[in-house]
């Protein structure tokens, strides 16, 4: 198994201004470059000097709207032979696109994320709509990535929220792991499970948890990075997705309006962390409090019923796949102490 890690990591303030620098230095000088919705108008002008500056050229440029396969595939096939490279300027879906077009065309995606609401952008996976359906899909991880953290820090903070949340997932998710191979023999990968613990524990150490430290948010897209890195080592999103992420699948099939991704799996972190008798809860909960999280969800909280739907919903999400929601009896027991203890009015309405 051939493993690929990000070789061109850039993670600070004002690294948008550099992308064609960056971009020359490793060799690329003809490019395709997909904007998400409404981010040219933003960000478009900042790209297109900085390509300019380092000489180099656009061969395609398209604003992308869906993420739907198809229209992927048609975009992929569109493209010209001499291009060297695909740069995703925007959120999830511009950079899941690219991905997905990277891997249909062998072609390497440098990532610019605008925002760091989950660990999707450094993934070896996409996020794609198949007949109207989201699939998660196989492609390549990002040969590069470059995030400006002052436009991270402009961000809406419900977007930084979601990643902190994703990113506390991983104790859940690891836990899950280990849990798994105790009782069904599915084999860990130690390395995977350094790397996803070793930068969830930079974040969680770090003195000031706010986001709009610029500090603070280098270290959460850094350890975002590194749960993409450490799925891509294991070739699986074992040590970035467990029950937790199972609770948040289910709720966006069961919510009229879901929230977002990294917010639903931080709130269901702390239920599976519970069940779990894990004992970084504590942790989490202190992590949650302190960079604003649990205020921003108690002011936009998740759907009390929904959510405990979604505990009873989550283990059929993903047959086969043993974490600690499918211990006989666990997800009646998460359902009671989600209806019993306090914690859960500042989530939950
Ligand atoms: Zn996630």
């Amino acid at each position: 198994m051939e493993i690929q890690i990000p070789s061109l990591l850039r993670i600070k303030p004002h690294a948008l201004y550099k992308v064609g620098k960056y971009l020359r230095k490793s060799g690329f000088h003809h490019v395709v470059v997909y904007y998400g919705t409404g981010i040219k108008d933003l960000l478009g002008q900042t790209i297109e000097i900085s390509l300019d500056s380092s000489e180099i050229t656009v061969a395609v440029e398209e604003e992308v709207h869906t993420n739907a396969i198809e229209d992927v595939i048609a975009s992929a096939f569109r493209l010209p032979r001499d291009a060297q490279a695909i740069v995703a300027v925007g959120g999830g879906v511009a950079v899941d696109f690219a991905k997905y077009a990277g891997f249909l065309t062998q072609l390497p995606v440098v990532a610019v994320p605008t925002a760091i609401s989950n660990d999707g952008f450094a993934s070896p996976g996409a996020s794609l709509t198949i007949a109207g359906k989201r699939a998660s899909c196989k492609a390549t991880i990002p040969y590069g990535v470059v995030i400006d953290t002052t436009v991270i820090q402009g961000s809406p903070a419900q977007f930084n929220y979601s990643g902190i949340g994703d990113l506390l997932s991983k104790y859940s998710a690891i836990a899950d792991w280990k849990l798994a191979y105790h009782t069904t023999g599915e084999p860990v990968n130690d390395f995977s499970v350094m790397i996803s613990m070793q930068s969830v524990t930079n974040l969680v150490n770090h003195p000031v948890k706010s986001v709009t430290d610029l500090d603070f948010l280098q270290l959460t897209a850094g350890a975002l990075v590194m749960s993409g890195v450490a799925m891509e080592v294991c070739g699986s999103s074992r040590p970035a997705s467990g029950s937790e992420h199972l609770i948040s699948h289910a709720y966006d099939r069961l919510a009229e309006h879901p929230s977002q991704h990294g917010l639903q799996v931080g709130v269901a972190t702390l239920g599976t962390l519970w069940l779990q008798q894990n004992p970084n809860l504590e942790i989490v909960r202190r992590v949650l409090d302190e960079t604003g999280f649990t205020a921003y969800v108690s002011e936009h909280p998740l759907e009390r019923s929904t959510f405990l739907a979604a505990i009873a919903a989550a283990p059929a999400g993903r047959p086969g796949y043993h974490t600690v929601l499918s211990t006989p009896g666990a997800v009646e027991r998460l359902q009671t102490y989600v209806e019993t203890d306090p914690t859960w009015e500042a989530f939950l309405a």
